[in-house]
């Protein structure tokens, strides 16, 4: 590999000398003309352009689509679209008809909240920052097809988002409900628990309150099994399958009921998924907003009870859930364990929450950590129930015990010695007998809130009329235009902008022709992004979101390219939105990406890149500098790309120089003699290395090996023969596309490289020429000579005896000479 520390920093490089020698009498690489030279001929050309009706290979590489911000396209993106695009090229040069389509995410609250804060309308702010996207990403050299393009807040594509919500409306997956949300009285709007960190707002940091707000959910809950276990049969990496497994959060368990004391007829239903430690559940909790509250405190309790309620109601459910500091006020009532039949107290408190299983739980505190701190605070019994065998459990626990395998029950009755697992299997079953418990499957994931209260987004369609309820937008009527309104900002009413226009939300009843009114929120973002990848191959048709023929061509996407930071939202509500239109028999499959590998993140000079920091890279300048072949190359080469890597000023120049060394021997070869055998071993080598690194997205170590090929190719500084450098233009093009159409025509060629194919290496020349024989004398290895792999047994004697180490013992003629080819030369004295 070329050392990539030998020049100085960020600034304009000077051209390879031996490019500008007057001797070999060739131009310089000067990357801005032939980049620039190079995007005009593909346009002209059409060379990006996927054959959508007539493909006969079809191949769909996707990239997650930006969000066009104000600061232009980041790095990251850049990193991103790269390593999708050198894939996608890669498999253009192996056959396929690629499709590689990009567009912009550009609803969205992040839009809208900058549109405010610089006192600009969206309407005028997104399509100037698309603008600017687009010139940029064409400056990267992306072989996009741009023809078929999406911008999501462009109503020929919201139509279509639209018809996706009624299509959940009809199935009865789309539902309306009041419910507590997170509201951010900054930011007026809702956010998901995801988004408030330590009771405060993400984006702003604002505390955050709870408010009750009607909002439309679709209903993915129900989906959650498939989303599950669907996982299993599809190529993704790992880490965003074990994401998608936690979030959507499968826990077998069982529901145990506890019956009331006072009241037998009143049972406290709690989902627990250690029903092995019921003999250790010491008492019951309930959520502040349990219905079952009120029924059970004792009458003494009740005032304590209702303040308790009133003031858990301001607290955020994060806060809830993380606080170390527990509190909780008992309601006067027991109930009974039905395992051990012992009178447990009940309390409230509100590090239980209604959203998880039944909203109550059967408190083990020898085993739960939060059980434990509550326990500890109010001075409740803490039995220890599951231990090691052979453990002495008679000491009072400090703490939660965390079980080991092979540990047993214990304080557990007729169960003292079961192991964990038999044990739970084992209980349940005895509590079904008794008609206390029954085994249940239960999944963390909630249903998707797609309602916003906010203005810049799709309006979601329907109507209320008061004579026929809630009528859908017939889909002939759509789209439900997003009407420009100068005021869009949100206020503290926790309606959208939308319902101050009442020239827009005042319509005719679909059904009846009364009066009625529009439903004025407009839909999350995140469905916008849940099906975009189904309209690109179908941008243009309007009478449908996607043809039917063209969409049985090319989808399901074969490869999806992204970050792992959308491995849960934006990938599920994808798989979610799939799967239901696959179940209306709108679509042929279910899994929207076959395959879909996380990139990783590139950091700069060791530290994460930050406006505030002031160290993100500015692709522009770059590309000014260096040129773009040079830029991806860099980004591609700064480490693997599904880890990332550390962008330093430094090593770019590096690149740029194998690209110049490129460029003066492809100038410089010669076209008559022969190729030299050793260099084009190497270069078979070469050919097979990059072939198998680039499909595993293994960018980084593909370019080390094409330029330790050059390190080869130029060796003393020779001149190449031509059939020496061919191939590497070849199997450069994917990461430096311009210089490599460039170089490709002083081959002779006339179409594009990246229909010229991908080079063959020829198996017979990986395996080096020469070999190593061990050569011995009476049986002792007196030493090891290189020869070449097809030397006689004349040749290999003539070079043994002429080591010291062996002729030294061979003084004479020997008596036999046993020889075997490749391997041994034995001399026998
Ligand atoms: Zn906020
Ligand atoms: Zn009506």
């Amino acid at each position: 590999m070329e050392d990539m520390h030998d020049t100085t920093g960020h600034s304009a490089p000077s051209t390879d000398s031996s490019a500008t020698d007057a001797s070999t009498g060739h131009r310089p690489y000067e990357p801005v003309a032939i980049e620039a030279k190079w995007r005009e001929r593909w346009e002209e050309r059409g060379t990006n352009r996927a054959d959508i009706a007539g493909a006969k290979r079809p191949y769909y590489a996707l990239m997650m689509f930006p969000y066009p911000s104000a600061e232009g396209l980041h790095v990251g993106n850049l990193f991103a679209f790269t390593g999708n695009d050198i894939f996608a090229r890669f498999q253009r040069l192996q056959g396929y008809n690629v499709f590689e389509p990009l567009g912009y995410d550009a609803f969205g609250i992040h839009s809208e909240n900058f549109a405010l804060k610089i006192g600009e309308h969206p309407m005028r702010l997104i399509p100037r920052n698309v603008a600017n996207f687009r010139r940029q990403l064409e400056r990267a050299g992306l072989m996009v097809d741009w023809r078929l393009s999406v911008n999501t807040t462009e109503p020929d594509y919201y139509k279509w988002t639209q018809w996706v919500f009624l299509q959940m409306y009809k199935q009865g997956l789309a539902y309306k409900k009041q419910g507590a949300v997170n509201w951010c009285p900054s930011c007026k709007t809702v956010l998901a628990n995801e988004q408030v960190i330590g009771g405060r707002c993400e984006r702003c940091d604002t505390p955050v309150e709870q408010r009750q707000l009607e909002q439309w959910f679709f209903e993915i809950s129900k989906y959650a099994p498939r989303l599950l276990d669907n996982l299993e049969r599809i190529d993704w990496s790992e880490t965003t399958k074990t994401a998608q497994r936690n979030w959507i959060g499968r826990s077998d368990g069982a529901h145990v009921r506890f019956r009331l004391v006072h009241e037998p007829e009143v049972m406290v239903e709690v989902f627990t998924t250690r029903v092995d430690t019921v003999y250790g559940a010491t008492y019951i909790v309930l959520a502040p907003e349990h219905p079952l509250v009120e029924a059970v405190t004792t009458p003494e309790q009740l005032p304590l009870i209702s303040a308790y309620r009133a003031e858990a109601a301001k607290k955020d459910v994060v806060a809830r859930k993380t606080s170390r500091d527990k509190t909780g006020v008992f309601t006067g009532a027991y109930a009974v364990n039905p395992a051990t039949g012992a009178q447990v107290p009940v309390w409230v408190s509100d590090y239980v929450l209604m959203e998880y299983g039944t909203g109550a739980i059967m408190a083990v505190p020898g085993h739960d950590e939060r059980d434990f701190e509550f326990a500890t605070k109010f001075s409740l019994p803490i039995v220890r129930v599951v231990a090691s065998a052979g453990e002495d459990t008679t000491a009072p626990l400090t703490q939660a015990m965390t079980e080991s395998d092979n540990c047993v029950l214990v304080n557990s009755g007729e169960f003292d010695g079961v192991p964990v697992a038999e044990g739970k299997r084992a209980i349940v079953e005895m509590l079904l007998g008794r008609g206390a418990a029954e085994p249940v499957v239960n999944y963390r994931l909630h249903d998707w809130c797609i309602s916003r209260q906010r203005y810049w987004g799709p309006p979601i369609p329907i109507i209320y009329c008061d004579a026929c309820g809630t009528v859908p937008v017939p889909e002939d009527q759509l789209p439900v235009v997003l009407p420009y309104i100068e005021d869009f900002r949100p206020d503290d009413s926790g309606v959208s902008p939308l319902a101050r226009h009442e020239e827009w939300y005042r319509v005719p009843c679909p059904k009846c022709g009364a009066l009625a009114r529009r439903e004025t929120d407009v839909s999350d973002t995140f469905l916008d992004s849940a099906w975009y990848f189904l309209r690109y191959p179908s941008v243009g048709n309007d009478t449908v979101p996607f043809d039917e023929t063209i969409t049985k061509k090319w989808l399901p996407v074969d490869s999806y390219i992204g970050g792992n930071e959308h491995a849960v939202l934006h990938l599920l509500y994808s798989r979610f939105v799939t799967m239901v239109l696959s179940d209306i028999g709108a679509l042929g499959f279910e899994e929207p990406f076959t395959k879909f590998r996380a990139h990783g993140l590139i950091i700069r000079e060791g530290a994460k890149m930050s406006k505030s920091r002031g160290n993100v890279v500015n692709p522009d300048e770059y590309i000014d500098s260096w040129g773009a072949d040079s830029f991806r190359t860099y980004l591609m080469f700064l480490g693997p790309f599904e880890e990332g890597g550390d962008f330093r000023d430094k090593g770019i120049s590096g690149v740029r120089r194998f690209l110049d060394r490129l460029w003066s021997s492809v100038h410089g070869a010669s076209s008559t003699g022969t190729p030299d055998a050793d260099v084009m071993r190497k270069l078979h080598q070469t050919i097979k290395k990059v072939g198998e690194d680039v499909p595993r997205l293994s960018y980084n170590t593909a370019i080390a090996a094409m330029m330790e090929y050059m390190n080869v190719l130029r060796k003393g500084e020779r001149t190449p023969h031509r059939d020496e450098v061919r191939p590497l233009v070849q199997m450069v093009a994917p990461f430096a596309p311009h210089v490599a159409e460039e170089l490709w025509e002083v081959f002779d060629e006339t179409g594009s490289v990246f229909d010229g194919g991908w080079p063959v290496y020829d198996p017979s020349q990986l395996t080096e020429d020469t070999v190593d024989i061990v050569v011995q004398v009476n049986g002792k290895v007196r030493g090891k000579i290189p020869v070449s792999r097809s030397a006689s047994q004349d040749d290999v004697y003539t070079a043994a005896v002429a080591l010291p180490a062996v002729a030294k013992f061979v003084t004479e003629t020997p008596k036999k000479v046993v020889f075997v080819p490749g391997r041994l030369l034995s001399i026998v004295v």
